[in-house]
């Protein structure tokens, strides 16, 4: 997308960016990708589900009304039982659902 903006941008002026973007909590990097050397982040908004392919690695955030509708499902009371024993504050919920994508996820 920067490239499209800006030809001349380097890619460690994009990272250093979104370092930053991190840093004051605009943005955070997805755990568990760079597999493949990449490292994807994501907006900092509000809780939601990624859908991740086990295949491509590929990652799409889930539909935001079923991504809420799951997360309100996880119990507080499991949340607080897991900040107790753990003696861990929970400040976000990230879930990530591991799958395969049987259609293709940007819908073209
Ligand atoms: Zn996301």
């Amino acid at each position: 997308m920067v490239k499209k903006l800006d030809d001349g941008m380097s890619l460690a002026t994009v990272y250093n960016t979104l370092e930053a973007f991190c840093g004051a909590g605009l943005a955070y990097k997805i755990a568990g990708c760079g597999g493949n050397g990449s490292t994807r982040y994501d907006a900092g908004g509000d809780d939601h589900l990624h859908l991740r392919c086990r295949k491509t690695g590929h990652i799409v955030d889930a539909p935001h009304d079923l991504g809420k509708r799951i997360l309100e499902h996880i119990p507080q009371e499991l949340i607080d039982e897991l900040q107790d024993r753990i003696g861990f504050t929970v400040n976000k919920v990230q879930l990530d659902l591991v799958g395969e994508f049987n259609k293709n996820p940007c819908g073209s």
